[in-house]
């Protein structure tokens, strides 16, 4: 079988540039389109005519970034939001209304995690958290409230793996939309073809690759002709679009629902920057996924505390190996024992940038329990993985053996 990353680069360099004209994307910065004649402006309103309508609910130089990242994804389409959390928060409420509950399985990034219980809560709507093994558990707390299952690719950054197929067939068995935010893992995990109904990125990480463009984006699967989870009376609120726009329901039903009404829409600027590093992204994945795995490996058996799936001694070293065989991203976290300790090294390593984002050509590095999860009681934390000397770190494309020497250095070891 060819590594997914061989297969993507060809296809994805090809769909970035142009044989004839601007071989780099066209940039398109306007906020409005003209429409000609009133006729054409009818027509681009009542969605006969496929032209620009106003930049809020589509730009032209969003549309090849989406279209790249629907066809990588196998979806019927997809959004491209301003930042993750708009992505995050269009799919979301593209489909859920006071009332609703969510189910949300295994770790959960911070911005997410709050999204869902501090402030859905106030709307009406409850969260149901539960760890990636608890299958059970899950499907008993379906009910005819349940409108979503959430689950991230990777457990930011608890780096628990999720069994996919099976929360996908858990939630569709039961007839319940199942999302997934595949920000850690694109192009190595296929959540649609995994049976996924929406796949969610944070562009701001690996896929733009070096802090330039925050963006985000929604790939939505094709309605089926025949019988869909979405053509049953949980979602009757998708039904009016489902008759309208056939296949493309789930787009028009988050256009509608959330992009037009919380307008969390891209701009050309960061969609054309965020092309630029798509068009790196497999050779960027392929490379630090190994480095990675060598560099866990070197520290671990230097006798740092390392938590990452393709060590042994990890809960879902099995799931890693027959589910993520093209790895699980960047990350990997070290339990330095102690804030004092993870401080110190965090400030001893001379390649470490010392910053919140993730997935960035520099390796970066972060204390987890002063940081991102200074706010959250003791309870969350456990149930989150955050330890006092918990530190987070996001491989770049630095050479293994160079990360590998400045961590031990900065370890004291
Ligand atoms: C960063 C991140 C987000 C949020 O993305 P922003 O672009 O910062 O809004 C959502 N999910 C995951 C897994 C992330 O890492």
């Amino acid at each position: 079988m060819m590594n997914r990353f061989e297969e993507f680069t060809t296809r994805i360099v090809q769909q970035v540039g142009k044989k004839e004209g601007p071989v780099s994307p066209v940039m398109v910065n306007s906020a409005s389109f003209g429409y000609g004649n009133s006729e054409t402006g009818e027509g681009i309103f009542d969605g006969s005519i496929k032209k620009p309508l106003y930049a809020r609910m589509g730009n032209p130089t969003s549309a090849q970034l989406e279209q790249i990242l629907a066809s990588i994804d196998n979806g019927v389409g997809a959004i491209a939001a301003s930042t993750g959390m708009g992505a995050v928060a269009m799919a979301t409420l593209s489909l859920l209304k006071a009332g609703d509950e969510i189910i949300s399985v295994g770790g959960l990034f911070g911005g997410t995690y709050s999204y869902f219980s501090e402030t859905l809560v106030r709307f009406g709507i409850t969260t149901h958290f539960f760890d990636v093994e608890e299958f059970n558990a899950i499907e008993r707390a379906i009910n005819t409230a349940t409108k979503i299952i959430f689950l991230e690719s990777v457990g930011n950054p608890n780096m628990r793996l999720p069994d996919i197929r099976r929360i996908a067939e858990i939630a569709n068995r039961n007839g319940v939309a199942f999302i997934v935010d595949n920000t850690i893992t694109p192009l190595s995990v296929a959540p649609i073809a995994m049976g996924a109904d929406m796949v969610v990125y944070s562009t701001t990480k690996i896929i733009s690759g070096n802090a330039s463009a925050l963006g985000g984006a929604v790939i939505m699967r094709a309605i089926s002709e025949g019988e869909d989870k979405f053509k049953g009376e949980r979602y009757n609120d998708v039904h009016p679009f489902i008759k309208k726009m056939g296949t493309m329901a789930l787009i028009a039903n988050a256009k509608k629902r959330a992009l037009r009404d919380f307008g969390m829409s891209a701009n050309g600027f960061g969609s054309y920057i965020t092309m630029l590093g798509l068009e790196t992204l497999p050779l960027r994945m392929d490379r630090i996924v190994a480095t990675v795995e060598k560099v866990v490996k070197a520290l671990s058996e230097n006798g740092l505390q390392i938590n990452h799936p393709s060590l042994t001694n990890h809960p879902q070293h099995e799931r890693y190996r027959t589910q993520f065989a093209n790895g699980c991203g960047t990350l990997f976290t070290i339990d330095m024992g102690s804030k004092e300790k993870a401080f110190e090294f965090l400030n001893r390593s001379k390649l470490v940038t010392i910053t919140a984002n993730i997935g960035d050509s520099r390796t970066l590095g972060l204390h987890m329990a002063s940081t991102i999860y200074r706010d959250f009681d003791e309870q969350t934390k456990e149930f989150l993985g955050i330890t006092p000397g918990l530190i987070r770190i996001s491989i770049g494309l630095e050479s293994a053996e160079a990360i590998i020497d400045d961590f031990l250095n900065a370890a004291n070891i």
